[in-house]
């Protein structure tokens, strides 16, 4: 079998960055991108990015650029320098003696001296059907991304969720809208003490305690309505109308397939030492949002891409046998 000297498993700006470097470095990388749009759409190739419409943060496109297309942008430019892309969908690893071995769902196994984990995190959803189906069309998990869109501007927008990125994104969301009703499902938010005092100050945002959405409206019309509610202390049920939805009720690492193999924090998160990108086992690296939960922007993951192709390339130059 062949022995890989670069595997990067992921398909975001992380993964791609990491990419473009190893292969410049003419370690030839191979990146293994997910392949199914499964129920959880952080598993989709391209990562988060690819459920953006407009970004406009990411620099050098000063008019904003599309995520998906960005995201083919990365790919082209790691693919230019000799990067193979493959389709496979890693669900087990063995990172206890190099080469490491790694086996797709699909029976595929690949071997390599060094990976790169770069797998991504996506924002949790309700799991309701007309969530999915408005998804883009009024409804977001990413009010930093999304917020600032003509569409939301000047409309009463809810945020479902009682944590800090709730206050953070309800708050954000002040700047443009002209109410933001935070919806959440108990009567005491979870977030920190400063980030509620400054929620509850600020008189653009109004609570909806002790309430769930148990439907996003409205799909007949493809766009974001409003919402149905129920109380979960009375049972009785409610519409609240709006011109925007953001769900803001946490993230998960896609990091499942690696319990055991490397260090996770207690939520999941790969754990790396200091400013690197060095994991528990020397030889695998991570880089991107399965690693960092407090910025988790595309031009962050883009840079830890960087670090840990550099970490790798010096890695395998200390390290070859
Ligand atoms: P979080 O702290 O886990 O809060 C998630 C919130 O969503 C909770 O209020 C939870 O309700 C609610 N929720 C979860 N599942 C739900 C569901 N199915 N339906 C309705 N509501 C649901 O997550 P986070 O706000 O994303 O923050 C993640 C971490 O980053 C936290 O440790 C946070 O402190 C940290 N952070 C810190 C800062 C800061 O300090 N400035 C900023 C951002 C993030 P319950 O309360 O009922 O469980």
């Amino acid at each position: 079998m062949t022995v890989e000297n670069v595997i990067i498993i992921g398909s975001g700006p992380a993964a791609y960055t990491a990419a473009v470097y190893s292969s410049r470095a003419n370690l030839k990388p191979l990146v293994l991108e997910g392949d199914l749009d499964r129920e959880k759409r952080i598993e989709q190739p391209g990562g988060q990015l690819m459920l953006t419409t407009d970004v406009e943060n990411y620099p050098g496109f000063p008019e904003g650029v599309e995520g998906p297309h960005l995201m083919e942008l990365m790919r082209q430019q790691a693919e230019r320098f000799g990067t193979r892309v493959e389709t496979a969908w890693i669900e087990r690893v063995d990172f206890s003696k190099r080469p490491f071995r790694l086996w797709s769902e699909a029976g595929k196994e690949y071997e390599s001296q060094t990976v790169i984990i770069s797998t991504g995190a996506g924002a949790k959803w309700l799991g309701l059907e007309s969530e999915r189906s408005l998804m883009n069309r009024g409804l977001s998990g990413c009010a930093t991304c999304d917020g600032a869109l003509p569409v939301f501007r000047n409309k009463r927008v809810g945020v479902v969720g009682g944590g800090d990125v709730a206050m953070e994104e309800a708050m954000f969301l002040t700047k443009y809208a002209s109410e933001v009703v935070v919806i959440h499902r108990r009567d005491q938010l979870r977030a920190s003490k400063i980030m509620q005092e400054r929620a509850k100050k600020n008189a653009k945002i109004r609570f909806q305690w002790n309430a769930v959405v148990t439907e996003v409206l409205d799909v007949k019309s493809g766009k974001v309505t409003g919402v149905q509610l129920e109380d979960t202390v009375t049972k009785k049920r409610s519409t609240l109308e709006l011109g925007g939805l953001f769900i803001a009720i946490g993230h998960e690492p896609g990091t499942a397939f690696l319990k055991g193999a490397v260090e996770l924090n207690e939520k999941g998160y790969v754990k790396v030492k200091g400013r690197s990108s060095y994991t528990s086992v020397p030889g695998v690296f991570a880089a991107g949002d399965c690693v960092d939960f407090v910025y988790r922007q595309a031009v962050t993951a883009a840079g830890e891409g960087c670090i840990a192709a550099i970490d790798a390339e010096r890695w395998l130059e200390a390290n070859a046998h």
